[in-house]
């Protein structure tokens, strides 16, 4: 077959045009409405029939990609040795927790004198009638140096965020599923932003079961819809050898969250990582953290403390636009040394966005890295599996699959 000194050149450019159309998939389109109308010949019939089918193929490839499924995600942590879950603020709205600067526009609503006293009512009022992100930042950023100013203004506020009731921790399915799966070591590393203690309350409550029964007895925990699962007591304690048949069971779980708390860990430890603190932490300067968590001890922001009486408690809290890289830079430098080994990391419910990039980069860096979110927002999907689902799928698909008796 003679082949058209013209056709020759088309060739050429089909192949130019085939390997844009892998970059860039977009323009692809034009381009072969300019190629059909210039090209007549059969061999050029069939070349086109072929790069269509190509184009086809990999259009519909490119799609299967972005919709990597869930069960894709849970087939892969079949397989992984060392995984982390990292969870934020998504996996607790459905509990009642408001997103992002919602919380200190909420604020700022309810404290109209306080922010004016503080300057900042006007700055509030022009976001909350715009509804703008930029505006809200910049009210935010006001208050955060307002609360870093001013002991009484930290207590309000703080002692505020406590009266949301989820904050310290209510029943919920999603967030025992989490815990459960961390416990029967479907992943290794749990990893919080949240200020909530969801999480923490559902650890108490497995752990309420464990002393209340026979402590070596594996401990059936039930969902609200019925379904159950059970947690063997060594997952949940470390057991120490003392003399002969005495032993000590050590609880495994601690929530680390300050540079003081990294001493309490242990080769046995199961830490939740809760790297943004929480409103439930005061710190003395000398001695670390007090939490109020569950208000077993009425200490208020400014307090003195207890053994050191010429110090003051502050909150231990990263606050917005604050991150734990600068804050805490020892206990973020540990949670990335743990995530660097890890062979699979899950985020969800966590934008990564705003002062949190930082943590985002660490995770496009994990070559396995997945995250579940109903939008894709800033996570370059070039570097992760991206999967637009919410919190409660993964919870529901990590419980089928790894939690349930069948
Ligand atoms: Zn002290």
């Amino acid at each position: 077959m003679i082949i058209p000194i013209n056709s020759l050149v088309q060739t050429t450019s089909s192949f130019t045009i085939f390997t844009r159309i892998m970059s860039q998939p977009v323009t692809v389109s034009a381009r072969f409405l300019f190629f059909r109308r210039h090209v007549e010949t059969p061999y050029f019939l069939l070349l086109r029939l072929l790069s269509d089918y190509i184009l086809c193929s990999w259009i519909l490839y490119s799609d299967k990609l972005r919709k990597m499924t869930l069960q894709k995600l849970l087939d892969t942590l079949r397989t992984a040795r060392n995984a982390a879950l990292i969870v934020g603020a998504g996996i607790s709205a459905k509990n009642g927790i408001p997103l992002g600067y919602r919380l200190p526009m909420e604020f700022g609503e309810q404290h109209h004198q306080l922010i004016k006293d503080m300057g900042l009512f006007e700055t509030w009022e022009k976001a909350h009638r715009a509804k703008d992100i930029n505006l809200q930042a910049a009210f935010v950023e006001g208050l955060v140096r307002g609360f870093e100013a001013n002991a009484s203004f930290q207590a309000t506020l703080l002692s505020w965020m406590m009266t949301h009731s989820a904050m310290i921790g209510e029943p919920s399915d999603d967030h025992a599923i989490f815990v459960l799966a961390w416990f029967r070591r479907v992943f290794r590393h749990l990893i919080t932003t949240n200020w909530d203690f969801l999480l923490e309350w559902q650890i108490d409550d497995l752990y309420d079961q464990a002393y209340s029964g026979d402590p070596f007895a594996p401990i059936d925990f039930t969902l609200s819809n019925g379904a159950t699962c059970k947690v063997s007591a060594d997952r949940l304690f470390f057991l120490q050898p003392l003399t002969d048949d005495d032993v000590f069971w050590h609880p495994r779980w601690d929530i680390i969250s300050h540079p003081k708390d990294l001493q309490d860990l242990r080769r046995w430890s199961r830490p939740l990582w809760k790297i943004h603190g929480s409103p439930f932490f005061l710190a003395c300067p000398k001695c670390g953290g007090r939490t109020r968590w569950k208000i077993l001890e009425p200490f208020e922001v400014n307090d003195p403390c207890p053994i050191h009486p010429d110090t003051h408690l502050a909150p231990e809290l990263t606050f917005w636009g604050q991150s734990i890289d600068v804050a805490y830079p020892q206990v973020w430098r540990t949670v990335t040394d743990r995530l660097q080994r890890c062979d699979m990391i899950i985020a969800s419910g966590f934008s990564g966005s705003g002062s949190d990039i930082y943590i985002r980069q660490v995770i496009e860096k994990n070559t396995n890295a997945w995250i579940v979110n109903p939008s894709v927002g800033s996570w370059d999907t070039t570097n992760v599996h991206y999967i637009e689902a919410y919190a409660s799928d993964l919870a529901a698909g990590l419980f089928d699959v790894f939690l349930a008796k069948h």
